[in-house]
């Protein structure tokens, strides 16, 4: 069966190793058989840089060139930038009136996220809304498969409210449902041991990342704090190095053979710990090298982009079309 996917991004840093195994690698391989499009989400990213727009725009070729680093091809995945699709903005204005702000308001990853964010008192509307924007951008191509973290979640649920309270007003499938694709590992957590790892968080590793930057983030992970003496028995659960060698070290049976050695004693952090970094390094480096070599040319990247977005355009003025004669606002 071949899937409509839409997935992406917020430029508000250089992608990181959560976006890889939560999301990347499925897009990567998705694309041979699948209809799928990514959208670098600038204009969500503004909704929590308002007062710091440069990081958003900064950004955007920093994403691309992440994504075909990564090995996403623009012939076979079409890559467009929200902010050049109007259609997109249109649809959100229609769909805030199918949804109450308590519903907003009670929406699990919009609210660890305010949590962690210093809004005070001034939680910007764009924020809470941008569950509605996301609705917008997954409906918009027809999405019946989205590839994404766990936090996404939420925010496919209320599409799909959105799009059976649309379809229900018109008496007629106007509207796709779409369903979520979690990977094995669906959140990981940041190299401080936090729930995720994540831009604004700023506990990343990137695909920019240099060794010296990933051996002084491994070097400062959280092991097991008991694990005091290399002949003492260490907890492998909830240590963080572990997780990691798990969620990117390609042999699993050795990585269980160290499991049992680091739980029976022996096996000291610092010697686990440079397994980790020649691990980490041997996947980012030619990673990073493919990422450098795209972003000196701008000129390409800006081609590029610029080529999925008018793809883009026509597919979601068509969606817009179709949701404006659904409210009976089709007038001219
Ligand atoms: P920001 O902090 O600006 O929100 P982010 O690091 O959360 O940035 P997003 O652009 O919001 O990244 O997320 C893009 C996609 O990557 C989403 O599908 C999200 O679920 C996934 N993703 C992000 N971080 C992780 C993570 N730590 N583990 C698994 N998936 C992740
Ligand atoms: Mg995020």
């Amino acid at each position: 069966m071949t899937h409509t996917i839409l997935t992406g991004d917020r430029p508000t840093g250089p992608l990181h190793l959560g976006h890889f195994v939560g999301s990347l690698q499925h897009r990567v391989a998705l694309q041979e058989q699948h209809n799928q499009t990514i959208l670098i989400a600038d204009m969500q990213g503004l909704t929590d840089n308002g007062h710091n727009p440069k990081k958003v725009a900064d950004n955007i070729f920093n994403v691309m060139a992440d994504y075909l680093a990564v090995g996403i091809c623009p012939t076979k995945t079409t890559i467009c930038l929200q902010s050049a699709l109007p259609a997109l903005a249109e649809l959100a204005m229609y769909y805030a009136n199918l949804v109450s702000v308590s519903r907003l308001e009670r929406n699990p990853t919009v609210k660890a996220e305010i949590a962690s964010k210093d809004f005070g008192a001034s939680i910007p509307a764009g924020f809470l809304n941008y569950p509605i924007s996301q609705a917008a951008d997954i409906t918009a191509f027809d999405a019946t498969l989205v590839p994404v973290g766990e936090d996404q979640l939420p925010m496919i649920e209320l599409t799909n409210e959105i799009a059976r309270k649309l379809n229900n007003i018109a008496g007629q499938q106007v509207l796709v449902e779409a369903k979520p694709l979690l990977s094995k590992v669906s959140r990981l957590p940041g190299v401080d041991g936090k729930a995720k790892m994540s831009k604004s968080l700023g506990n990343v590793i990137t695909f920019g990342s240099t060794d010296d930057e990933i051996v002084k983030a491994v070097r400062a992970m959280y092991t097991d704090p008991n694990h005091l003496r290399v002949q003492d028995p260490g907890q492998v659960e909830g240590n963080v190095v572990f997780t990691y060698l798990d969620a990117f070290h390609e042999d699993k049976q050795y990585i269980e053979s160290l499991k049992a050695h680091y739980r029976r004693g022996g096996l000291g952090d610092s010697k686990l710990k440079g397994i980790l970094v020649d691990c980490l390094i041997n996947l980012i480096s030619p990673i990073r090298e493919r990422r450098a070599h795209y972003l000196a040319d701008q000129h390409q990247l800006k081609a590029l982009l610029k080529a999925g977005t008018e793809q883009a355009d026509q597919k979601s003025q068509q969606v817009l079309g179709r949701v404006k004669s659904a409210f009976g606002l089709s007038v001219f």
